[in-house]
């Protein structure tokens, strides 16, 4: 297990391992949330195989198995899953009633997923497959938690780093508990996924919860690669709506910064007044100005109107939270 060079690059540096608290290998479910992912399936499967065959021969686990999330493909991804089931005891299906989204979908993976230790990764092959040794290792050494951390982003476009960027600091600097970096390829002892169960909220951001839960844990380096086939299953506006959920889930720091907003515009606005009054009092012949009317009448009014878009999300969020609705559906599972 690699650590930081230098500690305060990173929010949270991991923590020691103590030795003394190992583990045992384990038994392995490696789970992979799939939406419209044919393409990649066939490829993905091959190479997983031969991995969880590679981590039982150097001993690293004891015995591995795979967890296919179908969420909600329209392409013929779940009858690749229910083909490759049938002929290999190691895979299994989770089949969603419809699509729920990466973060559902793979919450639904590690709740139903057994064994020791559950290892979530994407279905692209972006992610490199020779890290899980790695995490795997800091298991053994009594991780709870591993973390994959992306080294390398050249893969990803531009646009992606440049705003991935950005949105991590925005995070950090509103206080949320975040993994420099990482997204969604970690590994999780039982413990961890059996504390997970207890949080029951509907819109879940599991990067910002999974740092919350506690326990030992440990970071793993690795560098990511290019999507294997197909296009990309995060449109922008899939991305943004993940973006939003990360900082109105786990930080009320919009609205703080919000009511300092009106706070002080109503304070620029008495002064404006008052200096108006003045004008109007001692000197009766001045024309009141058009621009000093019309400017703050249409600044304010977008503030205002901004203000009331960021205490909807909360609110819309809370409308959510109390329905409490079911967070996916599973209709098969194979
Ligand atoms: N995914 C999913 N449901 C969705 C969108 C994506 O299960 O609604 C899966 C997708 O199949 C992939 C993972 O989430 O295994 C990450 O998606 P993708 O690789 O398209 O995102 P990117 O790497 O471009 O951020
Ligand atoms: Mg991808």
């Amino acid at each position: 297990v690699d650590r930081p060079e230098t500690s305060d690059e990173w929010h949270m540096p991991a923590e020691p391992i103590r030795q003394e608290r190992g583990h045992p290998p384990p038994k392995l479910a490696i789970v992979l949330p799939c939406y419209n992912e044919e393409e990649v399936l066939p490829e993905t499967s091959r190479r997983l195989l031969l991995l969880l065959d590679d981590l039982s021969e150097s001993g690293l686990i004891e015995e591995g198995s795979l967890y296919f999330v179908d969420d909600g493909s329209e392409d013929g991804t779940w009858q690749f899953i229910q083909s490759l089931a049938a002929s290999n005891e190691r895979v299994h299906g989770i089949k969603l009633s419809r699509n729920y989204g990466h973060q559902r979908a793979l919450l639904a993976g590690l709740l139903h997923a057994p064994g020791d230790v559950v290892i979530s990764i994407d279905a692209d092959l972006q992610d490199d497959l020779t890290a899980t040794k790695s995490m795997l290792s800091g298991y053994a050494s009594g991780a709870e938690i591993v973390y994959g951390v992306r080294r390398l982003r050249q893969m990803d476009t531009s646009v992606k780093r440049v705003t991935a960027e950005a949105y991590y600091s925005i995070l950090r600097a509103i206080g949320v508990n975040l993994i420099f970096n990482h997204a969604d390829y970690r590994l999780l002892s039982r413990p961890v996924i059996e504390a997970l169960r207890e949080y029951k909220e509907t819109n879940i951001f599991l990067r910002g919860l999974i740092p919350q839960l506690g326990f030992q844990s440990a970071l793993v380096y690795y560098d990511r690669q290019e999507r294997f086939a197909g296009v990309s299953k995060y449109p922008f506006s899939k991305m943004l709506a993940l973006a939003i959920e990360g900082i109105t889930s786990f930080s009320d720091v919009p609205l703080k910064i919000i009511t300092i907003l009106g706070l002080v515009i109503s304070l620029v606005s008495f002064a404006m007044a008052t200096w108006a009054l003045w004008i109007r009092i001692f000197n009766p012949s001045a024309v009141p100005g058009w621009a000093s009317t019309v400017i703050p009448l249409y600044m304010l009014g977008g503030i205002q109107l901004l203000c009331m878009g960021v205490i909807g999300q909360y609110l819309a969020k809370i409308y959510s939270e109390t329905k409490s609705r079911p967070r996916f559906i599973i209709e098969k599972l194979i």
